[in-house]
């Protein structure tokens, strides 16, 4: 296995042992024995934007300058290489393809159909997160213009973020007043039954007295009167 510590390095050591979410990178080649497909569609591109940008074209300069690869390795062109960027757990790739004697940043994705012949020649790992080794370098290479859009796009997604809380928050406040109101409810309803229950009880009292003679018929109607009011 290389120390994949010194420095951007694609090792293929037990590349073929890999599990898939262990590979780092992929060579594809060409085939021309294979169909030549035209494929329909569209893929969503990954956008590159801010320091990424320039960490996809350092990496193009250190494979242009030596053989980055721990195997004796000819390009052939149209050589197809993805190096993956750890993104959120997400994956992401950043693509080259050898033309005319050199690598060029690739922004093609499996729709576009000179891919369809390609066929994985080789893959393996490199350092754990490709970013962290450029990322200085791709930082002091950022413009003025990249860091307003940097701010842009930052603005915008603090700005998303903010309707969705507003909304969270006026939902919640929906919910609390659902659940209020049918308290409100519960409450009214309670308190009436109370009231019934008191007034029932005063006429049975008002029942008894009339019966035992301590009041008069007149009294007890003027005071159930009073009661049912
Ligand atoms: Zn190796």
């Amino acid at each position: 296995m290389c120390d994949l510590n010194e420095g951007f390095k694609l090792c293929s050591c037990d590349g073929d042992k890999l599990p898939i979410e262990k590979i780092d990178w992929i060579l594809e080649r060409r085939n021309e024995e294979l169909p030549f497909r035209v494929r329909k569609g569209m893929a969503a591109q990954n956008y590159i934007g801010g320091h990424e940008k320039y960490i996809k074209s350092i990496i193009a300069t250190h494979l242009n300058a030596k053989n980055c690869f721990d195997f004796d390795y000819e390009p052939k062109e149209d050589d197809l290489l993805k190096i993956k960027k750890r993104e959120n757990g997400a994956r992401h790739w950043y693509s080259y393809r050898f033309v005319a004697g050199k690598w060029e940043e690739d922004n093609s994705t499996s729709f576009d159909s000179w891919r369809s012949q390609h066929e994985r020649y080789r893959n393996g790992k490199n350092q754990e997160n490709i970013n962290d080794l450029f990322d200085e370098q791709a930082e002091s290479m950022l413009t003025p213009d990249d860091l307003e859009e940097q701010n842009k796009k930052s603005n915008a997604i603090l700005k998303q973020l903010e309707a969705m809380r507003a909304k969270v928050v006026k939902k919640e406040e929906e919910e609390q007043k659902k659940k209020t109101d049918a308290v409100q409810e519960q409450l009214e309803a309670m308190k009436a039954k109370i009231i019934k229950m008191e007034v029932e009880e005063k006429l049975q009292n008002l029942k008894k007295l009339r019966a035992t003679g301590v009041i008069t018929e007149e009294e007890f109607n003027s005071q159930k009167a009073e009661l049912e009011k």
